[in-house]
């Protein structure tokens, strides 16, 4: 899927149209979207690791390192990742990568926020999504309530975590249903503006509209999802929301 820039665009447009364009439209409109080799998770390791052998901590770390925690490295990985490089960049450039790195993670993030998250809902935030990974963006959970009658399954979103545009189908009946019950997120048509969710809200999706939901870029988000009886119902995994349409939400 292609990453979408205008980093170049927004600072040096006026200025360096030339800068600009092979900054936007050929080191992320191509390099970073190309697809088969690498993915984005592993074109983020090795970004993160050239700028840090450079000593580069400023705002463009920072964008690396954010974009890294978004394309999947956990907190962890990114301690060992950065561990593992102090003995090849030099350790003082580790310590300056560190300190970026504790606050691009902590946000929210890990454990902690999990843990949080989990005491503010009755329901269990359950395992890691990992089935679905692939038309998300960002780290979800998966917790089955029900299987019988009704499928009911509640659904976490760490925060900036959000599904692809998709559609459920159904030749009759169908659609999802969605109750929210922890954090705050958000529900969006496609051609419509964004509707911004938080606990008690509900959110009724016929079958055959397209949509995404998800959280909000700086907080945990749950919802059951529940699958409405219907024939002939199936998903349809559509494109991703990009960073620009999501960042550009209130
Ligand atoms: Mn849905």
């Amino acid at each position: 899927m292609a990453v979408k820039q205008t980093a170049g665009r927004d600072a040096l447009g006026g200025f360096a149209p030339k800068f600009a364009e092979l900054n936007d439209d050929v080191l992320f409109g191509q390099v970073w979207s190309r697809e088969g080799e690498l993915s984005l998770r592993d074109r983020s390791l090795v970004t993160v690791v050239a700028l840090m052998a450079q000593g580069l901590v400023d705002s463009s770390f920072q964008y690396h390192l954010a974009t890294a925690r978004q394309n999947g490295i956990t907190r962890p990985e990114i301690a060992e990742i950065l561990t593992h490089a102090a003995f090849y960049v030099g350790w003082p450039k580790a310590w300056a990568a560190f300190r970026m790195a504790k606050e691009v993670w902590s946000e929210g993030g890990g454990d902690d926020g999990r843990a949080r998250h989990q005491q503010e809902m009755v329901f269990p935030i359950g395992a890691p999504n990992d089935g679905f990974a692939h038309y998300f963006t960002g780290r979800s959970y998966l917790q089955p309530l029900s299987t019988a009658q009704v499928g009911v399954y509640n659904v976490t979103f760490e925060p900036g975590c959000r599904n692809n545009w998709h559609v459920h189908s159904a030749s009759k009946g169908g659609g999802q249903l969605l109750l929210c019950v922890a954090g705050r997120g958000w529900y969006q048509e496609w051609g419509r503006p964004a509707r911004a969710l938080g606990p008690g809200d509900v959110v009724n999706i016929p079958a055959g509209v397209k949509h995404w939901h998800g959280a909000a870029r700086d907080s945990w988000f749950s919802h059951l999802a529940v699958e409405v009886p219907g024939e002939d119902c199936s998903n349809q995994w559509l494109e991703a929301v990009s960073d620009e349409e999501y960042s550009a939400l209130a």
